[in-house]
């Protein structure tokens, strides 16, 4: 990790993922990262505003690593008038694995579930969740998960006209532990139209149409601090040359998982 003081302290990408605070905004059961702060950083350090060592080549508000699930955090922040949002993605490909996937987005309290008449309840998805993270999951993340999932999708409907199918108990989307105690046979399960390929091409359609900016070919290098450890932008490499992008509100990390990586899992 950079910091924005003259020393650069080299951190693992497991000890960041240790003090970043897990966002409201997970999606297909995913967790995506959010190290969000506010302009200065309160209790003991200096007030001295974020970025005053580093020279930084671009400003924005909200800045996303990933195009992947994360593309739904910038998504929700453009929608809620964030002003400048930046995606910024490895790949020249957009969407990542999410882009391939069948596109399902498991969320509890669907309204559409609802309406095709799944009796789902709050302890229930809970109960679930608990059972299948096996006590390695994170409760407060859950419940923010749970009682926030539908509401995005409410969201997309209602400002986007995006429809969301599946809520019909023969779709034969059920949960996939059915042993485990909140099951539920049909109802969580949010099919958009086109699969992962067509959710993701209308995503990004999307963010460009309300004007958040993408960056192709950008690899994150490093995250940067300012003088408290707080998150306050992003080294990347646009275009083969070495950039500093600053984030005045949050920094989302949507890079994909590493459930194949012990060291990272145990962190
Ligand atoms: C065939 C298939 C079908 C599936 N179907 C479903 C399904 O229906 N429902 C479901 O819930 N799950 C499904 N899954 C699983 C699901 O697709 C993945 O768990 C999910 O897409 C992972 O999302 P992610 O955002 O974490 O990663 P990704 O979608 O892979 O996004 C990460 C992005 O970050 C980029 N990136 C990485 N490092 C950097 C960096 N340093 N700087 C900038 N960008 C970077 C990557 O290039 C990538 O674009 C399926 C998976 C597959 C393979």
């Amino acid at each position: 990790m950079k910091s924005n003081s003259n020393d650069t302290n080299a951190i693992s990408r497991g000890d960041f993922l240790k003090s970043a605070a897990l966002a409201g905004l997970g999606i297909a059961g995913l967790g995506v990262l959010s190290a969000c702060t506010p302009s200065k950083t309160s209790g003991g350090g200096s007030d001295k505003p974020a970025g005053s060592s580093v020279t930084w080549d671009k400003e924005v508000d909200v800045l996303v690593v990933g195009s992947g699930t994360a593309a739904y955090a910038a998504l929700v922040a453009k929608g809620n008038d964030v002003e400048k949002v930046l995606v910024i993605e490895k790949n020249s490909l957009w969407g990542g694995t999410s882009a391939t996937s069948g596109g399902t987005l498991w969320i509890p309290l669907f309204y559409a579930g609802q309406e095709a008449g799944m009796n789902d309840t709050r302890e229930d998805a809970l109960k679930y969740m608990k059972a299948c993270a096996a006590g390695r999951g994170n409760e407060k993340a859950m419940e923010t998960y749970i009682d926030n999932g539908n509401a995005l999708l409410e969201w997309t409907r209602d400002t986007f006209n995006w429809k969301w199918g599946s809520g019909n108990p023969d779709a034969g989307f059920k949960d996939y532990y059915e042993p485990y105690e909140g099951f539920r046979p049909f109802g969580r399960q949010a099919d958009f139209e086109g699969g992962g390929a067509g959710e993701w091409a209308t995503i990004q359609a999307k963010l460009e149409e309300i004007g958040v900016e993408i960056m192709m070919e950008t690899p994150a290098t490093d995250l940067i601090v300012d003088e408290n450890g707080a998150v306050v932008g992003v080294a990347a490499v646009s275009d083969g040359k070495a950039i500093n992008i600053k984030a005045n509100t949050c920094v989302v990390l949507g890079t994909g998982g590493f459930d194949h990586n012990p060291e990272l899992m145990s962190a």
